[in-house]
């Protein structure tokens, strides 16, 4: 699915919204093969193609993620420090922005994060900006297990995580996000004991660093186009993770999980 398609009749490339279904035919921007239109009362008005689908364009997407995506265009369009706003705008040769904005003088590409997108492919993704001096804002989906007191984030979340120095950033509404710290969850292990060879033992009684929860704790609201600056970073790793070079858009607000915060 996407929001825009390349209007067949002068080469335009339009959004669905504003696009007739007797305006076409539309293809799409990403393989040329021809698109339909749907105008639903429920989801976003998108961009479909027929099946099969072989195409990347688009892929993965759902109803929220379209939703995002437009939602953050919208706002930053309507925002006087936005000088250049696009919608699936093409950032070099392979990879297509979700809203590719002018912040200020800085080229930023806001990807809204796909459920289905591997760490891999957000570090590719993220190093293919960094080369063409464009800084990146990943935008996670708001998720409802972010409540609890405790979260066990997935793969790409973890890589987010240690790529924004802490921070993963969730889509509340316009150009909104929530960031969330994800701080070590510690288990009690109940004291227990035991006999072994007629001796008794004794074990637990204490607590444990979990290695899949973490708590999640929630920052303040952050307004892409005022509360984010651009920051170039140096290739960082960890015995699971490796974050290259690259160029993000992270928010200014001091660190809120730390002790010093909370006093
Ligand atoms: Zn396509």
């Amino acid at each position: 699915m996407s929001l825009t398609a390349i209007r067949s009749t002068d080469q335009i490339k339009v959004e669905a919204r504003q696009a007739q279904k007797d305006g076409g035919p539309y293809r799409c921007p990403g393989c040329g093969e021809g698109l339909t239109l749907k105008k639903g009362r429920v989801v976003t008005h998108h961009f479909a193609h027929r099946p099969p689908l072989t195409c990347a364009w688009g892929l993965g997407e759902s109803a929220e993620h379209l939703e995002a995506k437009m939602a953050i265009h919208d706002a930053l369009r309507a925002d006087p420090a936005v000088t250049e706003v696009r919608l699936e705008a093409p950032v070099g040769d392979v990879a297509v922005a979700d809203v590719l904005a002018r912040i200020r003088g800085q080229w930023v590409a806001i990807e809204v994060q796909r459920s289905d997108l591997t760490a891999e492919q957000v570090a590719r993704r993220t190093a293919n900006c960094h080369a063409l001096g464009v800084h990146v804002l990943w935008v996670a989906l708001a998720c409802p297990g972010l409540a609890g007191d405790r979260y066990s984030p997935r793969t790409w979340e973890k890589w987010l995580h240690f790529a924004c120095y802490g921070r993963v950033y969730y889509w509340s509404h316009g150009q909104v996000v929530v960031p969330y710290h994800f701080d070590e969850h510690t288990l009690y292990v109940e004291p227990r004991h035991w006999f072994d060879r007629g001796d008794l033992r004794y074990g637990g009684g204490y607590e444990r660093r979990s290695s899949r929860w973490r708590t999640p704790l929630q920052g303040r609201p952050a307004v892409i186009s005022s509360h984010f600056q651009a920051r170039r970073c140096p290739a960082r790793r960890t015995k699971t993770m490796a974050v290259p070079a690259c160029s993000l858009y992270i928010d200014r607000h001091p660190a809120w999980w730390t002790a010093a915060a909370t006093v």
